[in-house]
């Protein structure tokens, strides 16, 4: 039988550098990764391509695929802004046999890998502190003041969901979170 693909969730509170490691982690050729891209009601960042970074949809649109079973898991994560994982998504990279990475908050994720046992491992990367948190956030340069009290309050919330993911990796050096994690990712998928 053709080998399936295997799915590999990856959740962080915002600033922890899921992005830096994610966007690193997917050159490996020889981990053979896609990119499950959600579907979300939010509306497209400058540079954010439909069908690339996500499947931007009206609410409308977002609530008809709700009734029609679509979605994997989807959840309300900012007031208002929902996000999602479509069926469709990962069985057509899983049975190509891709392995899939999903970047999902903390909800969905638990959500992903209760659903999906064995053949999904869950990852949460955390900041080394509150404070380095906050650091990083200012030195992204990306988000108001107001903007980056809101996240740190957000990823001390999330951080509580830590112990159900299957791994914890801090990052701490980022060239050191990147080894452990893609060796967690080869000894789940050669498994
Ligand atoms: P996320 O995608 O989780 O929101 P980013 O990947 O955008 O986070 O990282 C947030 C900021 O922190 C970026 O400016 C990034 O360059 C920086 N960063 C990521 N990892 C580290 C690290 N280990 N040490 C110092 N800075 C880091
Ligand atoms: P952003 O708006 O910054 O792109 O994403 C906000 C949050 O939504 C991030 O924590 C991201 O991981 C999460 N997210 C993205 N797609 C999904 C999804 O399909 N399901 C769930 N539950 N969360 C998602």
């Amino acid at each position: 039988m053709d080998k399936k693909g295997r799915l590999i969730i990856i959740s962080a509170p915002s600033g922890c550098g899921k992005s830096t490691i994610i966007g690193d982690i997917m050159d490996r050729k020889e981990l053979d990764l896609q990119f499950s891209v959600s579907a979300t009601n939010r509306k497209p960042r400058p540079g954010e391509i439909d069908g690339v970074n996500y499947h931007f949809l009206s609410d409308q649109q977002f609530n008809d695929l709700i009734a029609e079973g679509a979605f994997v898991e989807y959840e309300q994560v900012y007031p208002g802004r929902y996000y999602g994982t479509l069926r469709s998504e990962l069985q057509n990279s899983v049975n190509a046999g891709h392995n899939v990475i999903l970047d999902i908050d903390v909800k969905g994720g638990v959500n992903v890998k209760k659903q999906f046992g064995e053949d999904a491992i869950s990852i949460f990367i955390a900041p080394p502190s509150i404070d380095e948190l906050r650091k990083r956030l200012k030195g992204r340069g990306s988000d108001s003041d107001e903007e980056i009290e809101q996240r740190v309050g957000r990823a001390e919330y999330e951080l509580g969901f830590q112990n159900e993911y299957d791994h914890v990796v801090i990052n701490d050096t980022l060239s050191e979170a990147i080894v452990k994690i893609e060796q967690l990712m080869k000894d789940f998928i050669n498994n």
